[in-house]
């Protein structure tokens, strides 16, 4: 498959939110810089709607294709939370909170998606509507079933 060049272009931009995020890592719900540095993206990005405070700290941004008319919408979901593990790397973006670290990739999981929803955002070259739901509390929180349960699923009209 070739690589887009447009998102390849955000490389250097995702890898900086990355580390960003990897050297400031939260537990289960407490993921407030992070959620903050979420909304605050896709703000930038302008995207269609920015929701935040569901399931206590999960943010939700919604990006409208050109052709939303077919009514289909899909959700595109990452999680924010790192572990209770000290990190001993030594590597320059390492984490800076004694016993908390990004050890579970969910750093690249919400950077990741963050690229998506920019590239999204800037094309709208699909169909339909794009949800993009960033969540907290994935390790053993039950962040997913909060954000559900605040009516993620009905609220947006996911598919
Ligand atoms: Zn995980």
């Amino acid at each position: 498959m070739p690589t887009i060049n447009r998102f390849a272009d955000f490389h250097d931009e995702i890898t900086a939110w990355r580390r960003d995020m990897h050297e400031h890592p939260e537990l289960l719900y407490e993921v407030h810089r992070t959620a903050g540095l979420v909304e605050e993206k896709l703000k930038e990005f302008g995207v269609d709607e920015v929701a935040t405070g569901i399931g206590r700290t999960g943010v939700v941004g919604v990006i409208k294709g050109r052709n939303s008319d077919s009514g289909r919408v899909i959700g595109l979901r990452a999680d924010m939370d790192a572990l209770p593990i000290h990190e001993m790397t030594n590597r320059e973006y390492a984490s800076k909170t004694d016993g908390v670290m990004h050890a579970c990739g969910h750093d690249g999981h919400t950077a990741m998606l963050l690229g998506a929803a920019k590239y999204l955002a800037e094309t709208r070259n699909f169909d339909g509507t794009a949800v993009i739901i960033f969540q907290p509390a994935e390790e053993g929180g039950a962040g997913g079933k909060a954000m559900v349960d605040d009516g993620l699923i009905e609220n947006f009209k996911i598919d």
